[in-house]
């Protein structure tokens, strides 16, 4: 096991789209283990998903981990635990209905945003044995869900905020907006 490097805003592989897996390579040991780190990085930066273009690898894998206790996003440790790896997801969205949500990302550090997202999402992916699955989410897994397929298409949730002015830095966030309600 090891943790991964991960790359950070500018980095041209963060806004490349992700290759599709083949079945072959998700089963060898070498994707198997790459999904082991994925899975042991994320729990190192306290995240709760990671997408393989985020370490520099340009496929369509992501894991998401949303545990309790989480210290990144307290306002939120009543949700989960949640544990999935996604290979070559398909999401669609079954109703219109759009909620803000804060959002960080392990490669814009210490900075964060409220992102409109689909409130519900229903994804179809391979899982980590390339079995087919499919899952209806809502709450905070949607919210993941969506920010971490935007990593396989090249796009950072900056890009999906509707108003740059709730951009703000962890320490300000704690200081200002934490009391602040999002609609949910
Ligand atoms: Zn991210």
């Amino acid at each position: 096991m090891s943790i991964l490097k991960v790359a950070h805003l500018g980095h041209p592989v963060l806004r490349q789209v992700a290759e599709p897996v083949a079945k072959a390579n998700l089963l060898s040991a070498t994707t198997q283990q790459f999904i082991d780190d994925l899975i042991e990085t994320v729990h190192e930066y306290d995240g709760v998903g990671l997408a393989a273009p985020q370490v520099h690898v340009s496929q369509r894998i992501f894991v998401v981990e949303i545990l309790p206790d989480n210290p990144r996003y307290t306002e939120r440790n009543d949700e989960g635990p949640l544990r999935l790896v996604m290979i070559n997801p398909s999401l669609k969205f079954p109703g219109a209905e759009k909620a803000s949500g804060w959002e960080g990302c392990l490669s814009l550090p210490n900075i964060r945003g409220l992102v409109p997202r689909y409130t519900q999402v229903q994804v179809t992916a391979w899982d980590r044995q390339g079995n087919s699955q499919s899952w209806s989410l809502q709450g905070f897994a949607a919210i993941v869900v969506q920010h971490e397929n935007d990593h396989l298409d090249g796009i950072l949730y900056p890009d999906r905020m509707s108003d740059l002015r709730s951009l703000t830095f962890d320490a300000e966030y704690d200081r200002f907006w934490k009391t602040y309600q999002a609609e949910k």
